[in-house]
């Protein structure tokens, strides 16, 4: 048996490390979820989660992965057999159009090639040509965790609007919310969908909505069949502090504490320093010599970056020599990227040392894996993690 000393690097882009605050949050006895102690607990808590996502309005959390907060905004708010847009932003976005599909909406896919986010000229283009406005709803991927690249959501909205087109907005922030800036009411989104095991440093286990007054008025009308993912019942329970069936609840003690901690650094500050470890890895890669996959300087990912490798030679070799020699993980490439990139997550509970560390094993891992990378990568970051 390999003997591991130190504590593992969990550097994939989600699930990230949880702080040992949170862990101790979730270590508290379970209570009863319909005494009055948890109903004050989900009444504060429904109203600490609201700046998270930039909302004014309601924010349903349920105890489940991302996949099912996917699932939720589609049957709450579409029809059977309505048009929904989607981008092929990467990997997530794919699976999210399967799943409208598999629901019974009609989806309509604007291509792309994974190196690129959702384009909002493409998407006037698509409404203006839609005159009866038969599109229901547009599904955005914020931060394709596939690839590294950040979709610009103000942009996307400016698009729908001033194509006059009524169509829903649905954007997944599931490894952007609480990592890179991120507006709910101000870009006009309708549903936002989220999870609990990235920005947000906790386990996986909750799914989030953020919901405006549109959806909420659009869930009347909708006719895909739901039940357990109802906003209705929950929001109604919600209102006095409760949940129509049995909550995540230290799950929740450990948001409370997460929120806390991203209050106490302030969300601006959580964003600029997702931003500079995002540079210092990008200079990391360039000193490298090796290509970040995203294309475009405007759609950097503040949570992850994707690393292209030289022809010929294989990503998941080295990040099974980064396990198995450091004890780092690394995140694999994804669909049609497998084998092709490897992802440095730098999200969540993170600090300037610890991307330091992931890159210094990132750059011996190269080495030992074969792969053609200049020394000089390491010290470009730290050049950006030392000025002042
Ligand atoms: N959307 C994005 C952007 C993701 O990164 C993921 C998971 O990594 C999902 C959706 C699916 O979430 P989950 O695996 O929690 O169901």
């Amino acid at each position: 048996m390999t003997v591991r000393t130190g504590r593992h690097f969990l550097q994939i882009p989600g699930p990230t490390n949880v702080p040992d605050q949170v862990l101790r949050a979730m270590s508290a006895p379970t209570c009863d979820h319909r005494g009055p102690e948890f109903a004050a607990l989900t009444t504060r808590l429904l109203d600490v989660i609201k700046p998270v996502f930039g909302t004014s309005g309601p924010v349903v959390i349920y105890p489940s992965s991302g996949t099912g907060a996917w699932e939720a905004a589609l049957v709450n708010t579409l029809d059977p057999g309505d048009r929904v847009l989607c981008f092929e932003t990467g990997h997530f976005s794919t699976l999210w159009e399967e799943m409208a599909r598999s629901l019974g909406l009609r989806t309509e896919i604007v291509p792309g090639d994974w190196r690129h986010g959702a384009d909002p000229e493409e998407l006037a283009r698509r409404l203006a040509a839609d005159t009866d406005h038969s599109v229901k709803a547009v599904c955005v991927v914020h931060n394709e965790t596939s690839t590294g690249v950040t979709s610009r959501i103000a942009d996307i909205r400016r698009a729908i609007d001033e194509a006059g087109h009524p169509a829903l907005l649905l954007v997944d922030t599931i490894s952007s919310l609480g990592s890179i800036d991120y507006r709910h009411d101000e870009w006009g989104v309708d549903v936002t969908v989220s999870c609990s095991q990235k920005g947000l440093m906790l386990p996986p286990g909750l799914g989030f909505n953020a919901v405006s007054a549109k959806a909420l008025a659009a869930r009347e009308q909708a006719g895909l069949p739901r039940s357990y993912w109802d906003w209705g019942p929950i929001l109604e329970a919600n209102r006095r502090g409760m949940y129509p069936y049995t909550p995540a609840t230290n799950l929740l003690y450990g948001l409370v504490e997460a929120v806390e901690m991203l209050n106490a650094e302030g969300l601006p500050e959580v964003y600029a320093r997702h931003a500079r470890h995002a540079e210092a890895t990008r200079a990391a890669v360039r000193g490298w010599g090796l290509e970040v996959l995203c294309a475009d300087e405007r759609e950097h990912s503040g949570s992850l970056t994707a690393v292209l490798l030289p022809e010929g030679h294989d990503a998941d070799k080295v990040r099974r020599i980064v396990l198995e020699r450091f004890d780092m993980s690394l995140g694999a490439g994804l669909g049609k990227l497998a084998g092709k990139v490897f992802r440095i997550g730098h999200l969540g509970h993170f600090n300037d040392l610890t991307l330091a560390g992931t890159l210094a094993g990132v750059q011996m891992g190269l080495h030992l894996a074969g792969v053609p990378a200049d020394p000089a990568g390491l010290p470009a970051a730290l050049e950006v993690l030392s000025t002042p």
